[in-house]
């Protein structure tokens, strides 16, 4: 088994027993982490890493992004609401073949992997023949990205009912399928469909068979009282993970916490959207678990980082806001108010993360036994932050900051440059996609705004 040892690291461990730990080492055998410590010792053959001057955090988990729109970048960047997004990206499905979904998985990932995000449950609501499934998990397998491939039973409008046998039938193979490699990279989630597109029985029928085949779930919940709907069908579950739900009341607020379940935010896009947006903290304050997602890369760059700190300074500026329309200001801290804190980003985006995508147990922490899945950060050449180490990750960090990248014990980043993945290779199949999807650029100005 080969050994890696990580030298000398600013360890954020997320580990609420290991803590950080300064001028740290890691030591990984085979796919697994085998000891956190100082002065560590190493097999003689083991390779290894000097990490002076970085921190290593837990691999970035993206727990809501629609892969198949990376090449479509840019496609949703003037777009005001949802009307214009179901009218200008989202029909674009429609024109993507399943060697597309290959590319479109295949370019994004390894994007993604580059930023330091090593997993992410790709929600794909761009399953229209069962060759999409399959090119899509086939170009995931290509990037040694891990993936919670979440299929996606929103199919076309006007046939979910009639589609919906060969979808089931589709899952039940693919979980047999790749639920045989215990240590696979692509694991099978379900993405169910919308309750206001799909009705309530058909959402029952695959809820229930997501539970029956263990895998785990994801939905987007837009218009209001789903969960609440959801909850009193007795289909709600800390395996079934809702998006958004920027207009979750209380109650339902509190079933989720009941059941142990989370929230994925997808905050660039819910924001610039004009979302209610203090539901981030109120879900915090409440007991669910929030995590954070890129949603749509039509619009919304391939980038945690950004996520973490646009995050935190919209939920800064909701407990702001609320302050002042009490008449409490200029701010003055005060018992629990400011509540939420940077570092709360970097648990949102790593052991959140890894509950919401069913992993709790074995991702988004540094810690013996997890699975080895690290990111290390540059902090030069213009220093380390002040103070809180996951400050300066979630405040000054950008994905040019990303050293080094390790998934399942293996290297996909060393030095700032990709191994066993080349940046031309993705860029191609972005260009491949948009010959073929989209016409070329003429089709790009035609939409633009
Ligand atoms: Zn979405």
């Amino acid at each position: 088994m080969t050994a890696l040892l990580i030298h000398n690291a600013m360890v954020l461990t997320m580990d609420p027993a290991l803590g950080d730990l300064a001028q740290a080492d890691v030591l990984i055998e085979g796919s697994r982490i085998a000891q956190v410590g100082r002065a560590l010792d190493a097999p003689p053959d083991a390779r290894r890493i000097d990490a002076r001057g970085m921190l290593l955090i837990p691999g970035l988990i993206d727990t809501h992004t629609h892969m198949w729109q990376g090449p479509l970048k840019g496609l949703g960047g003037g777009l005001w609401g949802t009307p214009d997004y179901q009218k200008h990206v989202f029909p674009m499905r429609e024109k993507f073949s399943a060697p597309d979904m290959q590319d479109a998985c295949f370019a994004a990932g390894t994007e993604m992997l580059d930023a330091g995000i090593t997993t992410v449950l790709d929600f794909c609501h761009n399953t229209m023949t069962p060759g999409h499934a399959e090119q899509s998990i086939a170009g995931h397998r290509r990037t040694g990205q891990r993936v919670l491939f979440a299929y996606g039973m929103l199919g076309e409008f006007k046939s979910l009912a009639a589609d919906h046998p060969w979808r089931i039938a589709q899952v039940r193979e693919l979980a047999a399928e790749l639920g045989r490699d215990s240590a696979g990279r692509v694991r099978l989630g379900l993405a169910v469909g919308s309750l206001e597109y799909s009705g309530l029985e058909l959402v029952r029928t695959e809820i229930e068979l997501g539970r029956a085949l263990g895998l785990p779930m994801s939905f987007h919940q837009n218009p209001p009282a789903q969960i609440r709907q959801l909850g009193e069908a007795g289909l709600l579950g800390a395996d079934l993970l809702p998006v958004h739900a920027n207009l979750a009341a209380d109650d339902e607020l509190e079933m989720l916490a009941a059941c142990g379940g989370g929230i994925s935010f997808t905050v660039e896009g819910e924001f610039g959207g004009g979302r209610a947006m203090n539901i981030i903290g109120r879900a915090h304050r409440a007991g669910v678990t929030p995590s954070l997602g890129v949603d749509i890369p039509s619009r919304v760059a391939l980038d945690l980082f950004a996520q973490m700190r646009l995050t935190y300074h919209v939920m800064r500026a909701e407990e702001a806001m609320a302050e002042r329309l009490t008449g409490r200001w200029p701010l003055a801290r005060r018992p629990g108010t400011p509540h939420v804190q940077p570092r709360h980003m970097l648990e949102y985006a790593t052991v959140n993360a890894a509950r919401a995508v069913g992993r709790g147990d074995e991702l988004g922490r540094i810690a013996p036994g997890c699975l080895a899945d690290l990111v290390m950060l540059s902090t030069g050449p213009y220093s380390m932050s002040l103070g809180d180490p996951a400050a300066h990750v979630v405040l000054q960090s950008t994905p040019a900051d990303v050293d080094t990248v390790i998934v399942d014990g293996q290297l996909r980043k060393q030095a700032g440059q990709l191994v066993g993945l080349e940046r031309a290779d993705a860029a191609e199949a972005i260009r491949r996609v948009r010959e073929r999807v989209l016409a070329g650029e003429a089709a790009i100005a035609e939409t633009a705004p």
